[in-house]
């Protein structure tokens, strides 16, 4: 099963995609995580696509999607994945089909998570972040034990670069999922939309079960 999970930034796709991947054994494939590993170990394409994210803008596609291409060859996504963070613009969108559809698969579900810009503003600037294990905390509504320490592993929890308010308001301005990347997926009666300023719980349950009826029935828009 392939999945794709749409909306701004901040409305919680890391923590669900990581969710959904564990309960269906599939891939997490996250462009933004591996963009960030990529500009951690000081790869020419990590050097590249810094440059874009430190602005708040998009990586181009071509760097993206080679990127993308070479993730999908891995034994760990032939039996299904969660896109989160991709596709962000129609052509990736296309590119993704392209490339499935040569394997003979295709996304079965394009789950659009939303909420307002203010709701966003404010879960960005409370992100927390576990370096050592991938942990995300939420100051509001997921606070760690510890402040500033990892439950689950005890490191010390980091602020993302680009989750700084005038960044934030940039990718909010600059990433809002433009309207033929959502056009895409409703012309292909994929498309759900989810309310993303309910809890976590909320979310999780209402995206499972959109992924369990589009297995009995075409999604609708
Ligand atoms: P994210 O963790 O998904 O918010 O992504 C962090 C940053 O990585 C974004 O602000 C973009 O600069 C870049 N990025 C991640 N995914 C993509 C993508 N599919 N296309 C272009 N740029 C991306």
């Amino acid at each position: 099963m392939y999945i794709v999970l749409l909306g701004p930034p901040g409305t919680g796709k890391g923590t669900q995609a990581k969710r959904i991947a564990e309960q269906l054994g599939i891939a997490h494939v996250s462009t933004g995580d591996m963009f960030r590993e990529a500009a951690a170990s000081g790869t020419a394409l990590g050097t590249r696509a810094k440059s874009y994210m430190d602005r708040g803008e998009l990586v181009p596609d071509e760097v993206t999607l080679g990127m993308l291409g070479e993730r999908l060859k891995q034994q760990d996504a032939q039996g299904g994945a969660i896109f989160d963070g991709f596709p962000r613009t129609q052509p990736q969108a296309a590119a993704l089909d392209e490339s499935l559809a040569k394997q003979g698969k295709s996304v079965n579900i394009a789950l659009h998570i939303t909420a307002s810009d203010d709701e966003v503003v404010r879960r960005l600037s409370g992100r927390w972040l576990c370096p050592n294990c991938g942990e995300i905390y939420q100051e509001a509504s997921r606070p760690p034990r510890q402040p500033g320490l990892c439950d689950a592993c005890g490191a010390s929890l980091t602020q993302r670069e680009d989750d700084r308010a005038e960044v934030v308001r940039q990718r909010l301005e600059k990433q809002r999922p433009a309207r033929d990347l959502l056009n895409h997926y409703r012309g292909q009666t994929k498309l759900v939309d989810i309310d993303g300023e309910q809890g976590v719980e909320a979310v999780t349950k209402q995206l499972a079960d959109a992924i369990r009826n589009s297995t009995q029935e075409p999604a609708k828009s």
